[in-house]
């Protein structure tokens, strides 16, 4: 039998927090795939278990020993429209699982069937964004992104309706927590005093430990929360990532990515780029992004502040930390893209110089990937990537100040290449690869598609990657202009 070490510290919770639900049963669950490396990881006893066992686990079908399924609470603000309630309509908490070092995850079913917060919808996913959360998830743990992880994907064997009926599928899902700065607004909109300030001790525990014995943790919590969720963003922005549905129930406390919907990596550099369908006013836009997340802020900001017995004199603290996010993020960003450039140390000009790089690409929209992974050949080649830009003299020009900075910190062009290499990826789940990867799964059940993507996606510094077929961009016929939640 498969073990886990579960320890549910959410169900030790006030009541409020959450409902105790069961998985829905399904037809005929098929195993996909299992990460056998995330379930090692997490300290998996495994004594030989079969495709047809494992199927009944992750399907929900089969509980594991200490799992206990509870559906969350959280509300939030959807494109800037506060929802009092929203909560897991479609995904159950199994339990908290701690790793042989002690960390504690959450191990989480999506797609398993309707709770007390489904609303109007089914709770089921179809298989589509299931393979796409698998594949991106993955590849943003490979590229260095905080974010939730895939431990496997299963067919339940039912058909979901959709604007076409899809073939059903449920993602088992990692995370540090599914605690979102919608949790927190959830309480204090209903002022329930209890369970806001039972949570709160619950995250600082949990993710800010040393946040915790601060005297006034309220200021020191959002300030932590801000610091992390700038180095996220900078990390999203620096590799041309849009998460597409930015709601503040999409906005992790532990600052790990979460809720893979219509997102999608640019491939042509265009700061107002915007992919998915639902996003009509391009709120989330990927040059929104850090905006966004400063906004996100402020509202955590107001849910904590429901909890304060001064908030008067707290105030003054917390609007500085909200105003001070864009310094903080542009910290995060200068750190990221000195790595990209190759540098070593610190300039104050180095994030000019990143710009002026970023406001080349923009000109011609060049490839995002291939022209931060290009600076490796530029470094030894002025003329490595003229076929990518119009204007050449200025990519020369350009060059010759980034190689001068490069000389003054005594780095060479070699090891500025290789330092290149592995700050900026060859490979990243390109949106008509992963399409095509999902077409070949619901069309004609062949995973083959998927999993070689997934292998590839995986390795994203590999040079291997550069030459095989997924460091390309695609074919004007094969480019994917929108993306759907498909939830
Ligand atoms: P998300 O798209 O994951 O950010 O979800 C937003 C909200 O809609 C959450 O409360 C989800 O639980 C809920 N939701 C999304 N899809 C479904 C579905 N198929 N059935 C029930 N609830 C859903
Ligand atoms: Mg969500």
């Amino acid at each position: 039998m498969l073990k886990l070490n579960f320890d549910n510290s959410y169900i030790r919770l006030p009541d409020q927090l959450f409902k105790r639900s069961a998985p829905a049963a399904v037809s005929d669950p098929s195993l996909i795939r299992v990460n056998r490396t995330l379930f090692a990881a997490l300290g998996a006893t495994e004594s030989a278990l079969d495709d047809a066992e494992l199927a009944a686990v992750f399907s929900g079908q089969a509980l594991l020993s200490g799992a206990d399924p509870i559906a969350q609470a959280y509300a939030g603000h959807q494109f800037g429209q506060f929802v009092p309630q929203l909560g897991d309509g479609r995904a159950l908490l199994l339990g908290e699982v701690i790793d042989p070092e002690g960390r504690r995850f959450d191990i989480q079913l999506k797609g398993s069937g309707r709770t007390a917060f489904s609303r109007g919808g089914d709770g089921l996913a179809p298989l589509g964004p299931v393979l796409r959360e698998y594949l991106v998830s993955e590849a943003m743990q490979a590229l260095g992104v905080p974010t939730t992880r895939a431990l496997a994907a299963v067919t339940t064997g039912d058909r979901v309706a959709r604007e076409q009926w899809a073939p059903g599928a449920i993602l088992t899902r990692v995370a540090a927590s599914h605690i979102r700065i919608g949790t927190f607004q959830y309480f204090a909109a209903r002022e329930d005093h209890e369970a806001l300030d039972a949570l709160l001790q619950h995250t600082l525990q949990r993710h800010y430990p040393e946040v915790a014995e601060s005297p006034d943790p309220i200021p020191a919590l959002l300030e932590a929360v801000a610091d992390r969720q700038a180095r996220l963003i900078a990390h999203w922005m620096s590799l041309g990532f849009i998460h597409g549905v930015m709601n503040t129930d999409n906005t992790t406390l532990s600052g790990e990515t979460i809720d893979y919907g219509p997102c999608a990596f640019m491939e042509g550099y265009r700061p107002e780029q915007v992919f998915s369908s639902i996003d009509q006013g391009g709120r989330y836009a990927y040059r929104n992004q850090p905006g966004i997340a400063q906004w996100n802020l402020a509202r955590l900001a107001e849910a904590l502040l429901t909890l304060s017995s001064n908030p008067d004199s707290q105030l003054e603290d917390i609007r500085e930390i909200i105003a001070d996010f864009p310094q903080r993020y542009e910290l995060h960003r200068a750190e990221i893209l000195r790595r990209k450039l190759g540098l070593a140390s610190a300039e104050d000009d180095d994030l000019a110089l990143a710009d002026d790089w970023l406001a080349l690409m923009a000109a011609d929209s060049t490839d995002f990937t291939l022209s931060w992974r290009g600076l490796a050949n530029l470094a030894q080649d002025p003329a490595a990537l003229d076929e990518l830009f119009s204007d050449t003299g200025a990519v020369r020009t350009w060059r010759d100040r980034w190689l001068a900075r490069l000389h003054t910190e005594g780095t060479p062009a070699d090891t500025a290449a290789a330092r290149i290499q592995g700050a900026s990826p060859a490979v990243i789940p390109r949106n008509h690869r992963v399409e095509e990867a999902i077409r070949a799964a619901e069309d004609n059940n062949d995973f083959s598609v998927f999993d070689k993507l997934l292998a590839a996606v995986t390795s994203p510094f590999d040079p291997e990657g550069e030459r095989s077929h997924y460091g390309q961009p695609a074919a004007p016929s094969e480019r994917v202009y929108q993306t759907f939640c498909g939830t």
